[in-house]
């Protein structure tokens, strides 16, 4: 017995849940398969529980503080399987409060794999499906290395998965995950050394932020191993030992967390029934309508090339939604200027073009950049100044900002709006031209000389 709607959605993570419920809210009759809990990645095994273990190392930071700011000695014990209990309690409230928004909305929900065979139609087991328009919102997972003893180590996936904490850790990598992970291990009491490849990490961004970041991890006590590339993983009795290429190793340690990367779900979709090619990473390509290769077909978030963010892969499907059954025909995504936070310890809040991509992008005359380092007040007062760093990149004669970068206390917390003043073509002008708030870290990105 076939079942027809007039839209399918493949995934129930944050891209696919926000186009199924838009278009039900739209009248459009949905279904929607998910082989995972409800939420993907990001509510069970990214940003959620990363920020709650973010915040619990931040607020360890914190802790050390309070003596300087009066209060008697704090040395309080940290619980992780506590933490990770009511972590998870947390999470299932979530995948439970999407089950319910889908059910409102009249979206129905199957369990399962969803493969496709042939136009416009997708099994999930013995159940087939049909319907005019299908969008794929697979997503990724954890990319692992191909060297012998890679097993022993996990990913992501396993680090939210322990129940306790370890003691010596090391985590391999050198992006978004790597630095959030060796941060919330550091700050919650596990000794970490971070193994890079090259000579830094977060090589992708401005640099100024990964230098300050460097300072300020190796400052904490974070062991940074840069230009090690890992040969192989062995089991000793006093623990874990990595080898490295150039004959080093590092031993004795409770974990080794993969952290080098992570590849989209596209394999295992049946894609040859619709001809879609992926491309050499196993990416889905699409154009700026999410329209892939194939009629009627379409991909978002990050089973796509796109950034990788929960906001991106929502914005894209609510945007398809609102194209195709809320008549706004051009509808799309745009993807200029989407700002990014990287919870480390200090985080990292960065939206458009490095100063070193601006010049290449406008010309080295055309571009000027602002840049200050400072104290803030909260730690000017304590015995750790640990210090904040921003930069504004401009271009042109009227100075348009096309780059806003920071790194410092609160600064995930100051990108948002900013973002919005980017996006709005701001002028250093006009960032001059508006009153500072005294006293806070924010308002030196107004007062830039
Ligand atoms: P997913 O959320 O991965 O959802 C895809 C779903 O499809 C999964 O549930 C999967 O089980 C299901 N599926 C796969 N194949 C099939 C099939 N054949 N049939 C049915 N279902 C299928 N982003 C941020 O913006 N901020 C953060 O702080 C942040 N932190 C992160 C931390 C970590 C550790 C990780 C790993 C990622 C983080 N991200 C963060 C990225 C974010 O999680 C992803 O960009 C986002 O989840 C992508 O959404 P998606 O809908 O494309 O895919
Ligand atoms: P990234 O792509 O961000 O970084 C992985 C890095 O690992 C590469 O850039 C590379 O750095 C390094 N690497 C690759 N292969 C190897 C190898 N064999 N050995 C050693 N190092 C290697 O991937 P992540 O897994 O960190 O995160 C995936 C994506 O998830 C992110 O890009 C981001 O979009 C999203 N995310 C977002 C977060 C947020 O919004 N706060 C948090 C977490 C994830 P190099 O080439 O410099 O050596």
């Amino acid at each position: 017995m076939t079942q027809h709607y007039d839209l399918i959605v493949i995934g129930g993570g944050s891209g696919g849940i926000a186009m199924a419920n838009r278009a039900a809210r739209y009248g459009a009759r949905t279904a929607l398969v998910a082989a995972g809990p409800l939420g993907g990645t990001c509510v069970n095994a990214g940003c959620v529980p990363k920020k709650i273990f973010w915040n619990a190392a931040h607020l360890a930071g914190q802790m050390k503080m309070a003596e300087e700011y009066g209060f008697d000695t704090v040395t309080p014990r940290f619980h992780w399987a506590r933490l990770k209990q009511q972590r998870s309690a947390y999470i299932a409230r979530l995948n439970e409060r999407y089950a319910q928004g889908l059910d409102g909305n009249g979206v129905t929900l199957l369990r399962g794999h969803a493969r496709f065979s042939g136009a416009h139609r997708v099994d999930v087991g013995n159940t087939l499906l049909e319907a005019e328009h299908i969008l794929i919102a697979t997503g990724g997972q954890p990319v692992w290395p191909d060297i012998p003893g890679a097993g022993l180590g996990i990913t992501s996936d396993g680090f939210f998965a322990l129940e306790t904490a370890p003691r010596r850790v090391a985590v391999v990598g050198a992006g978004y995950i790597a630095v959030e992970l060796a941060g919330v291990l550091h700050g919650l009491g596990s000794e970490v050394s971070l193994v890079m490849r090259r000579h830094h990490f977060l090589n992708d961004f401005e640099p100024m932020l990964r230098e300050h970041l460097m300072d300020a991890m190796l400052h904490q006590g974070i062991n940074l191993l840069a230009l090690r590339q890992v040969r192989e993983v062995e089991q000793r009795t006093d623990g874990l030992y990595l080898h490295f290429h150039d004959g080093d190793c590092l031993g004795g340690l409770d974990a080794v967390i993969w952290a080098i990367g992570r590849r989209p779900n596209s394999s295992e979709l049946g894609l040859e029934q619709v001809r879609i090619s992926v491309d050499t990473r196993g990416f889905i390509p699409v154009d700026a309508y999410q329209t892939t290769s194939a009629p009627g077909v379409y991909a978002v978030g990050d089973v796509t090339p796109g950034p990788a963010l929960t906001p991106v892969a929502i914005a894209a499907g609510r945007r398809l939604a609102d194209r195709l059954f809320g008549g706004q025909t051009d509808r799309h995504l745009d993807t200029h200027l989407v700002p990014t936070v990287i919870f480390s310890h200090p985080p990292i809040a960065t939206v458009g073009l490095s100063e070193a991509a601006a010049q290449l992008q406008y010309g080295e005359e055309a571009v000027r950049a602002y840049r200050t380092t400072f104290t803030p007040m909260f730690r000017a007062f304590s015995s750790d100044p640990e210090k904040t760093a921003m930069k504004l990149v401009t271009v042109g004669p009227e100075e348009r900002i096309v780059g806003l970068h920071a790194i410092g206390d609160a600064v995930d917390e100051m990108l948002q709006g900013f973002a919005v003043a980017l996006r709005m073509g701001a002028t250093k002008r006009d960032f001059d031209d508006t009153i500072a708030i005294h006293p806070t870290s924010a308002e030196e990105l107004v007062t830039l000389r």
